[in-house]
């Protein structure tokens, strides 16, 4: 069944990600595509492409590049949900435990005139149309290394005029969602004390860079503290109509 892999890996009672269901198939040549930029027990950036009503994923460790000379590493995972690609937040436990950031969104369309007999083959050819990722690209499966649960392929951007030396990850390195906000941010605004003691990551570059965001999304946290809910005024509940009155109509001069 598509999406048990995805299901059977994730606790829904623990994880704020959509448990989600395959959806209809998208018709039409254009199609949804997202990368989410995840910080977990390693950083990488997951690349989606909707195809048959879910999100085909890769997680690419180094992020994608517009260098037409770099091959990057691509692994593919689970196929996800549709609805997995408007999903923002801090995964607290389990699988995945991190900070998901959506990185960039926008359509995508194929190039390969058959889609499941170039993935067959592992040589897909596509356009992307996204805030950050626009162009030709490909997704070539290797030979060699990678087994059959997580195929390798390379991700490779075609010459042309989205093509270049502009380091993407760094340049644009922020939220499509939440404009501005960094990984620290997407912490603050949720449970920046959660991982004080224990977080996904403790060693080598991964650990510092939690530290680092955990400290930020605290000191975030402490100077913008949330309204605190017992400061608004109660309302009772008897007297809260079962609809909103119509306001009455004030005549216009
Ligand atoms: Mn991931």
């Amino acid at each position: 069944m598509p999406l048990d892999e995805y299901r059977k890996k994730r606790d829904f009672t623990k994880s704020p990600e959509p448990a989600g269901a395959p959806a209809a198939a998208a018709t039409g040549p254009e199609r949804f595509f997202c990368v989410q930029k995840h910080l977990a027990s390693h950083r990488h950036y997951d690349l989606r492409l909707e195809h048959d009503g879910v999100l085909l994923s890769w997680a690419v460790p180094k992020g994608p590049s517009l260098d037409w000379n770099d091959k990057r590493l691509a692994m593919q995972v689970e196929d996800h949900p549709v609805e997995y690609g408007s999903f923002e937040g801090v995964i607290p436990e389990g699988y995945g435990a991190g900070v998901v950031m959506l990185w960039d969104v926008g359509t995508w369309t194929m190039q390969s005139p058959d889609l499941d007999a170039a993935l067959r083959k592992g040589d897909l050819k596509f356009r992307l149309d996204g805030y950050k990722l626009k162009g030709s690209w490909a997704l070539v499966r290797t030979r060699g290394y990678g087994d059959s649960s997580k195929p390798s392929w390379l991700l490779i951007k075609h010459k042309d005029e989205w093509s270049g030396p502009l380091d993407i990850t760094t340049f644009a390195p922020l939220s499509v969602k939440t404009p501005g906000a960094d990984f620290a941010d997407i912490l603050a605004g949720e449970t920046p004390d959660l991982w004080r003691r224990n977080p996904p990551a403790k060693t080598g570059d991964t650990g510092k860079l939690f530290q680092r965001i955990i400290a930020a999304a605290l000191e975030r946290r402490a100077e913008a503290p949330a309204a605190p809910l017992a400061d608004l005024p109660a309302v009772p509940q008897a007297d809260l109509p079962a609809s909103r009155p119509a306001r009455p109509k004030t005549k216009r001069r």
